[in-house]
């Protein structure tokens, strides 16, 4: 068999494991009753064990290494073989044992903090993070032996960052973004959230987003929306890019731009363009992951010319909002409020969030403090950087499922992804001229065909930080996104933005 066709023959292998895998977490998160996580993390740890035995056998790695010597330089081959090679040695550091511990512990951890979160009880989930911490600090230690822990975490998510690099990129954000929190307070100015508030039936809530996320391109004859606790998206094929959501009753907008949000992710798994059983059949990391969800969430859906096209069928679904204009929704859409739950946080606050969990996960992973440390420094730092304190663990450090998980390192690629969607949309809006006119008219295929030409169809293969310097001209600045949060600032609460 030709070197090329063996080795794709057996990373096909490995896509099919993976996307089996996700199968079942997607039902772990959606359908399964509460008695199947035993027998469901068995399988899970099955399949991990399975797929970690392949990864790291001669068969596969001679296989890449035949392939490397047709593969001409500059060549997709090229890039197919350096993915291979660059995931495979960093998984054969991983002991097969310590793997299968961390799929049997990730498993019992989303049960554990299930139940914690219900209960707002973090000793239920106690026991179960610590394990997870120590698998995962064991698993920082064999994949950089000699580096700090923290980086070999951030790697796995957005490969090349490091915590030297992130530290003044969140000091640069809090320096405009926390004395321009404190002149939205300062200016007493109290926004009307109640455009956005009333009673929304869930089955029209569904319909309507669903309705969203169909114009804005996504394509529900290769995908589908289910409800989960912690929306997500997920992907077993290129034809089966599934999202999830969750409502309140008497908000619209956690249904609606949790499902603009997905379907942001959706849209780039569904226009992938090398075969998505292939090693650079994905996206090409988390940050420009984000970028994609945080622009059609925050760069479309919370414009007002978006909402000139929306309203008619948001008044449609929920006739109590008849009168109601999109001038007099913007406000509602466009706050500024420190709060507790990330996801649920607006644009301004949101990266002080992201800004909170990384200190914490550094501190966890430099072994300055213990898992039993967690429930104090969480509210502490939150009040250090957003003035707010939880009264319930459930809207403090059990909020987010991500460390049940083991995804330590995972949060900074959400500010990564904000500062890259914010850098794509002004480069979009310079090449394709009035988007507010198209967003009137319900017509955002030219924005979807530019992130298709300019990110999705690349999938792996060049690195974020140069995929964003194809598409956009310049290198990766945090200038657009402030740009972006100060006008707002400055149009709902008039504070005066900064000179530069
Ligand atoms: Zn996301």
């Amino acid at each position: 068999m030709a070197p090329e066709k063996r080795f794709l023959e057996l990373w096909g292998i490995q896509a099919d494991l993976a996307y089996g895998s996700a199968v079942l977490q997607w039902d772990q998160e959606t359908y399964m009753p509460p008695e199947g996580a035993e027998a469901r993390g068995k399988i899970l740890a099955t399949l991990a064990e399975i797929k970690h035995a392949k990864m790291v056998s001669s068969e596969l790695k001679d296989a890449i290494e035949a392939a490397a010597e047709v593969a001409e330089a500059g060549s997709e081959l090229e890039a197919q073989v350096l993915e291979a090679r660059r995931i495979v040695e960093r998984e054969a550091k991983i002991p097969a044992a310590l793997a299968k511990a961390l799929a049997e512990a990730e498993s019992a951890g989303l049960v554990a903090w299930q139940n914690a979160r219900k209960e707002a009880d973090f000793a239920l989930f106690r026991d179960s993070l610590a394990e997870t911490v120590k698998l995962n600090q064991e698993k920082a230690a064999a994949l950089a032996p000699d580096g700090n822990a923290y980086d070999a975490m951030l790697d796995l998510y957005e490969a090349g960052t490091t915590e030297a690099q992130l530290v003044p990129m969140f000091e640069e954000l809090g320096a405009t973004l926390a004395p321009m929190i404190q002149a939205v307070k300062d200016s007493g100015v109290v926004v009307d959230e109640s455009p956005a508030q009333g009673h929304f039936d869930p089955v029209k809530q569904q319909e309507f987003t669903s309705m969203v996320a169909a114009r804005m391109g996504y394509r529900f004859e290769g995908g589908r929306l289910d409800k989960t606790t912690h929306p997500f998206c997920t992907t077993f094929g290129s034809g089966d890019v599934r999202i999830t959501w969750r409502y309140q009753e008497d908000d619209i907008r956690p249904a609606l731009y949790g499902v603009m949000h997905e379907a942001g992710h959706g849209l780039y798994e569904q226009g992938v363009g090398p075969d998505v059983r292939t090693p650079i059949g994905n996206a090409t990391g988390l940050g420009m992951h984000e970028s994609q969800s945080r622009l059609w969430e925050n760069m479309v859906g919370r414009s007002e010319s978006f909402w000139e096209w929306a309203m008619p069928h948001f008044i449609a679904a929920f006739p109590d909002k008849q009168g109601l204009t999109p001038a007099a929704m913007q406000p509602a859409l466009n706050t500024c409020r420190p709060s507790l739950i990330r996801v649920e946080a607006d644009e301004a606050t949101y990266n002080l969030h992201v800004a909170a969990r990384f200190e914490i996960e550094r501190k966890l992973f430099a072994g300055k403090v213990a898992v039993d440390d967690l429930p104090e420094l969480w509210d502490q730092t939150y009040e250090d950087l957003l003035g707010v304190r939880a009264t319930s663990a459930s809207d403090g450090v059990l909020q987010d499922i991500h460390w049940a998980m083991g995804a330590f390192g995972y949060f900074p690629t959400y500010t990564i992804g904000n500062l890259i969607c914010a850098q794509l949309f002004e480069s979009a809006k310079a090449k394709l001229g009035d988007l507010d006119a198209m967003f009137r008219e319900g017509e955002f295929a030219p924005l979807l065909g530019w992130l298709r030409e300019n990110v999705h169809q690349h999938g792996k293969r060049y690195p974020t930080h140069k995929l964003v310097e194809m598409a956009t001209g310049k290198p990766l600045s945090a200038g657009p996104l402030l740009d972006h949060l100060t006008g707002m600032a400055n149009r709902v609460y008039g504070v005066p933005v900064a000179a530069k």
